[in-house]
């Protein structure tokens, strides 16, 4: 164990599965302000739609089904997420389920905060802790190699 930087200006991934898309873009446009001091990235659909309906810059990646999600758990892995808003699915069955439990477990294994639906992603970001540094505790002795900042 050993303990990292995360800085004030969080790298925050977007997820949701499309029955959560439309919830997640309200949650998003009503956190517009906030989202707009960190930086953003997330799975290649929901990626895009909150870029185009934010007007913020996201980083997208594969498209979840596809792959995004393994990228966004290996992101993880590599301390370059440090925040996980994903709104899954409970309801529906989703071929990439395998992916989906990979990645919610690694945000626990890298010990970040994980919201999986709009209240606690709204805890989340009324915590003042989303606006300082913090001392996360990860799972490995830290190596400069593999945690760079990008
Ligand atoms: P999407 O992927 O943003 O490309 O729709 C999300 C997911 O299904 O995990």
């Amino acid at each position: 164990m050993s303990l990292i930087t995360v800085a004030v200006r969080k790298r925050i991934a977007l997820i949701a599965h499309d029955s959560k898309k439309p919830e997640l873009l309200l949650w998003a446009a009503a956190h517009r302000e906030q989202l707009a001091l960190h930086e953003l990235l997330g799975t290649g659909t929901t990626g895009r739609m909150v870029e185009n309906a934010l007007g913020l810059p996201v980083r997208q990646y594969l498209s979840g089904p596809i792959g995004g999600d393994q990228q966004v758990g290996a992101l993880i892995a590599e301390c370059k997420i440090d925040v996980l808003i994903f709104f899954w699915d409970p309801l529906s069955a989703q071929p990439h389920d395998p992916d989906v439990k990979a990645l919610l477990r690694l945000a626990v294994v890298w010990n970040i905060p994980v919201a999986n639906n709009r209240i606690t992603a709204d805890h989340l970001f009324g915590s003042p802790l989303m606006g300082q540094a913090y001392e996360r505790a990860v799972p490995v002795v830290a190596s400069a190699s593999v945690w760079p900042r990008v």
